[in-house]
């Protein structure tokens, strides 16, 4: 089996690397990548790719992410987040290949308290959040076999991430004060890769498998919450820390503006994804304390 790989160098993507390797002949590629095109802003150079190498299956990590970077590149985004797509899932459709993609919790508006399902309404609020609801809706438009995993939260232990950046802020200041009202579910890399190996194999024996999922870790918790746990595991650790667990401030999204808006409930049912595949999703801190024992450890 053929698989094509985009952004291998992401956080996701690096993690795929990994877990498609069992599954066949990957090809992973970034922008920077000289023999074949990786690069999601040249849509003619992407679909020769695909058509040279002809994969049974093409995996898509690579996006525009800069969410707030974003509101004032709003062609930039469109191109790679929806136009690459588009290209991808045209090309996947004339190989009657597999377009695997990821989406994200900020297609919602992020009113109310429940967790979003698949089926329900979505309101982007950021230019990055429509771009990515573009390109969900051009991959669904195309006909082609897919799987698009909505996801939120992402962390590595491989680049910079919310947690690395509190463990930072609370050895070189004196406060920080920390967002408690967004609401939503850390998902390690490392899960979305491993999970997503596993759909692709039960999807090999059941194409009907294909469609839209959630898929994050499972409970909840705000940013400062969020905070406060990766503080409380570096203390348990011996690291030094200017900031207590204890003494981060809890502030409202108001009061810490920035050019895009972004969802207070980012909350995401996994029940559908859990049912189709016969997954039970682990809780968020078990991840997050396992990357922070990788980082630490460094
Ligand atoms: P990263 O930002 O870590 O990785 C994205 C990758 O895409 C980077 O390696 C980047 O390369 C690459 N990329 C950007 N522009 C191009 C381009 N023109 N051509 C080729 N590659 C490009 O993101 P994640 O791994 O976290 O995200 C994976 C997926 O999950 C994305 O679809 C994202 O929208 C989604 N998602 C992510 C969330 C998060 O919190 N991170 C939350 C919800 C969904 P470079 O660094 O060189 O620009």
């Amino acid at each position: 089996m053929k698989i094509l790989l985009l952004g291998k160098n992401g956080q996701v993507g690096w993690e795929l690397q990994r877990s498609l390797a069992p599954l066949g002949d990957v090809l992973a590629l970034d922008a920077r990548s000289s023999d074949y095109c990786g690069d999601l802003n040249d849509l003619q150079g992407l679909a020769a790719t695909v058509q040279r190498f002809a994969p049974n299956i093409v995996v898509n990590a690579a996006a525009y992410t800069a969410v707030d970077k974003a509101e004032s590149e709003p062609d930039r985004a469109l191109r790679v987040n929806a136009e690459a797509p588009a290209v991808l899932a045209a090309e996947a459709l004339k190989l009657n290949a597999l377009l695997v993609h990821y989406s994200t919790d900020y297609v919602f508006a992020g009113d109310g308290d429940m967790p979003w399902q698949e089926t329900d309404p979505v309101g982007p609020l950021s230019v990055y959040g429509s771009t990515k609801l573009a390109g969900e809706q051009a991959i669904q438009a195309s006909g082609c076999f897919h799987l698009i995993f909505r996801t939120s939260w992402v962390y590595a232990a491989r680049g910079n991430n919310f947690a690395k950046t509190i463990l930072r802020l609370a050895q070189e200041r004196d406060s920080l004060n920390v967002i408690d009202d967004q609401f939503g579910t850390p998902t390690g890399a490392d899960l979305l890769a491993d999970v997503t190996a596993h759909a692709i194999r039960s999807m090999r024996q059941q194409p009907q498998l294909g469609g839209i999922y959630h898929l994050a870790a499972a409970g909840e918790t705000t940013w400062y919450r969020y905070a406060r746990f990766v503080l409380e595991q570096a203390q348990a650790a011996g690291i030094q820390l200017n900031v207590a667990p204890v003494s981060v401030g809890a502030i409202a999204t108001a009061a810490y503006p920035t050019p895009a808006k972004r969802p207070g409930n980012s909350r995401l049912s996994t029940q559908k994804l859990q049912n189709a595949f016969s997954l039970r999703l682990p809780e968020w801190q078990a991840g997050v304390a396992r990357m922070l024992i990788e980082t630490l450890e460094k």
